[in-house]
């Protein structure tokens, strides 16, 4: 197999706190890394590089790990211009929200579904994005979100059931038999193309019974769950995540110390989703209460067509640095082995041997240019499974 070292790297972020005593980013000044087939086998300084076979010098560039969007929902037709738009100018608007959506991907071919993913992945990657979860939750029929999920598992390997992302509308007088079809028939339809079972555990959508009747069920199909929680208001959602060793809570905007507390002492990363607040003008998320707690946050886009219409990982960095107490140190580690942690993975979200050759070149000296340069396109250079793809 061919070796290429990028070299002339003015800060690498490994992502290997062994390397660097004050910050757990593992910060490497004029550095190098070297990439065979789709791993990376080598990082230290440029000076003491081995010889390759190829070398692509980086121009005193920052490097950075690939980021990992832990959360995102694109599977889905149509759009909510007008419902944002609205929203935005203080108007009533009176259509049907997520439903809405759920309307238009019913009735968009599996080639518009198909053409769409692939438009907002390839969105996603020119801003640095080399992993992706996606979730199912716009079909609410058994052959709607199976299509979905078959559909998502062609674009990447996190894929989400979220069946139970609101009641379907078909079942508004029926609740729990709409419970009773997402942990049966429509389970057994989805399960074959998922690794995670999530559900909105929140007023108006799913309370802490179904929620936890809906996870269990994906567990015993060999789902691992995940939970929106605590997004709209106080409730169940991050104590059950926890409980049941969620591989994440997400959103985690409302939450008592109890709530704090179950994060810091289990094994569940609190993924913040500051897209979402920024686009509903919402109260943040309080970071800094969550990680002086001690537990662990990943940062993700959310990005959906309703509530979090951004692809952007840079994006919330920003708003995370600037709205809700993170430190650019913090941000971009959440961005990047934050999301590897909700996914449950260690070969993506750092630049250390053995890693998945996941990386990106920025238009920068440093990653706290992502933060300290917001909506500037600061992506030079991606390369993703060893591959420059950018
Ligand atoms: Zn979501």
């Amino acid at each position: 197999m061919t070796t290429t070292a990028i070299t002339n790297i003015a800060s690498l972020v490994t992502n290997d706190p062994s390397l660097c005593a004050d910050s757990p980013l593992g910060l490497i000044r004029d550095a190098a890394v070297v990439i065979e087939g789709d791993r990376v086998v080598w990082t230290g300084e440029s000076s003491k590089a081995p010889a390759t076979d190829n070398a692509v010098d980086a121009g005193g560039r920052a490097a950075i790990p690939g980021f990992v969007d832990s959360h995102s929902h694109l599977l889905f037709a149509g759009d909510r211009t007008e419902e944002f738009n609205a929203r935005m100018s203080g108007r009533p608007y009176s259509a049907g929200g997520i439903r809405t959506t759920v309307a238009a991907t019913r009735a968009a071919t599996d080639d518009e579904l198909s053409a769409n993913v692939a438009r907002y992945l390839a969105e996603a990657l020119r801003q640095g994005t080399t992993t992706f979860e996606t979730k199912s939750g716009y079909g609410l029929t058994v052959e709607d979100e199976a299509r979905a999920l078959r559909i998502a598992a062609q674009h990447t390997e996190e894929v989400t059931y979220l069946g139970a992302h609101i009641v379907s509308p078909d079942y508004a007088d029926d609740p729990a038999g709409y419970v009773d079809l997402v942990t049966g028939a429509m389970l057994d339809a989805c399960a074959p193309y998922a690794r995670w079972v999530d559900v909105f555990c929140e007023k108006g959508a799913f309370d802490g019974d179904q929620a936890r009747a809906i996870l269990t069920a994906g567990r015993a199909k060999g789902l691992h769950p995940r939970v929106h929680a605590n997004q709209l208001g106080h409730g169940p959602g991050v104590q059950l995540a926890v409980e049941l060793d969620a591989a994440s809570a997400d959103h985690c905007t409302h939450l008592t110390d109890a709530d704090v507390d179950a994060l810091a002492q289990g094994n569940t990363v609190a993924t913040l989703l500051p897209g979402a607040e920024f686009s509903t003008r919402a109260t943040w998320p309080d970071a800094r209460r969550i990680l002086d707690a001690g537990a662990t946050v990943a940062l993700s886009t959310d990005c959906n067509p309703g509530s979090s219409f951004t692809s952007s990982m840079p994006f919330c960095i920003a708003l995370a640095v600037r709205d809700m107490g993170m430190t650019p140190d913090e941000a971009l580690w959440s961005a990047t082995a934050g999301g590897a942690a909700a996914l449950r993975r260690t070969d993506i979200g750092r630049i250390t041997p053995g890693a998945r050759a996941d990386l990106v070149l920025l238009d920068a000296p440093s990653h706290v240019h992502l933060a300290y340069r917001p909506g500037v396109p600061l992506v030079h250079a991606v390369w993703q499974h060893g591959e420059r793809v950018l």
